[in-house]
């Protein structure tokens, strides 16, 4: 489990605890919800619509054998259930905005009784971006409930009249593989439902959904040419876990994930020009498009490995860029790259 969340999710747990902790509990069970939900938002809105659908992990043990779209959908639809039917007593933010309908879902279970291809074929049929509205939604209801606790309402129980509400509104599928939701949820009390499904459930469903799309990216990365059109190196890059190459569709270099389109100026412009890398370019010198524009961080440093790979080609630049990347990790080599471009080549030449 991710360090800092695990350490979040343990304090948050022992502050709701303590009648004088459980102001700041509240606190930190929200703010370890945003950092989660942060992931969430960030795969929403870089990758292309296969990868909510894809299952590169299909038939391993274990939550990432899903999809994305799944793992989304069933995190909070749990949590939708588990908040409005059992603690706060009204209406799902499924049924309270129709959403079923925008989200093109066959089912409003939770969806635990899917297997294999079901799983694929339900994920195909979601609107990706209505799931996100509905993800949010869930989260802020939640947490104003969550806000509206007293420290007296985590001992709250829910007994048989709970069980058969939950049964009876068909959110709960009856096969075996599902049901048992409505037992464990039913022997907790508010404070066993924070810790499972308002936060442990999250982090277990989120590190999962990074785990497919780390696979998702190194897959969409095999047999591409890892040198980026503005001349980083994709082998060599701190995104590479994120970033499937800006060859592909999982492109999410920070230069396409700030332009309107999504593209990187720097791609956009070499595919217009049908070149290989803005290194092939004769106004690479000058050049302030993208990640040379002048005020950008990383422009020294692209602009000298793209002038190393004029010079040099681009397999002697991945051999150099292997060297380098044994005395420096990614952050160093572009901290000393980035002073200057003339110095920063050099720096690469005697490398
Ligand atoms: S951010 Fe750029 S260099 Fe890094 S993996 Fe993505 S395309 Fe390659
Ligand atoms: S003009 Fe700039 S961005 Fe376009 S190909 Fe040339 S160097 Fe790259």
């Amino acid at each position: 489990m991710d360090k800092n969340w695990s350490e979040m999710n343990k304090e948050m747990q022992a502050l709701i605890a303590k009648n004088a902790t459980f102001r700041d509990g509240i606190e930190m069970l929200l703010t370890l919800r945003k950092s989660l939900f942060e992931q969430v938002t960030q795969i929403v809105s870089t990758y292309p619509e296969e990868a909510f659908y894809r299952m590169p992990f299909a038939g391993a043990e274990g939550y990432h054998s899903k999809t994305l779209a799944y793992s989304i959908w069933h995190i909070f639809r749990i949590e939708d259930i588990v908040a409005h039917e059992m603690i706060a007593e009204d209406q799902q933010v499924l049924f309270r905005e129709d959403f079923q309908t925008a989200l093109h879902s066959p089912i409003v279970t939770t969806g635990n009784e899917l297997v294999g291809d079901e799983i694929a074929a339900f994920s195909k049929q979601l609107n990706i971006q209505v799931l996100y509205r509905y993800a949010q939604e869930v989260m802020q209801s939640t947490d104003r409930i969550l806000m509206g606790l007293e420290y007296s309402d985590l001992k709250q129980r829910f007994g048989e009249e709970m069980r058969e509400k939950l049964l009876r509104t068909g959110c709960v599928s009856e096969a075996e593989s599902a049901v048992w939701l409505i037992g464990y949820w039913c022997s907790k009390d508010v404070q066993g439902l924070i810790r499972m499904p308002f936060s442990r459930h999250w982090i277990m469903h989120i590190e999962a959904m990074q785990r497919i799309k780390n696979r998702l990216c190194k897959l969409a990365r095999k047999g591409v040419d890892p040198i980026a059109y503005c001349g980083f190196s994709c082998n060599h890059c701190f995104l590479s876990e994120w970033c499937g190459s800006c060859r592909t569709a999982y492109n999410t270099c920070s230069f396409a994930t700030v332009s309107p389109d999504g593209k990187c100026p720097n791609a956009v412009c070499c595919q217009k020009k049908g070149i290989d890398g803005c290194y092939a370019c004769d106004q690479l010198e000058n050049c302030g498009k993208g990640f040379y524009t002048p005020p950008n961080d990383g422009a020294n440093a692209a602009r000298a490995q793209a002038m190393y790979i004029r010079k040099h080609g681009k397999k002697e630049f991945l051999k150099m860029h292997d060297r380098l990347h044994e005395k420096y990790d990614f952050a160093k080599t572009q901290e000393i790259l980035g002073q200057d471009w003339h110095e920063g080549l050099q720096i690469l030449e005697e490398s």
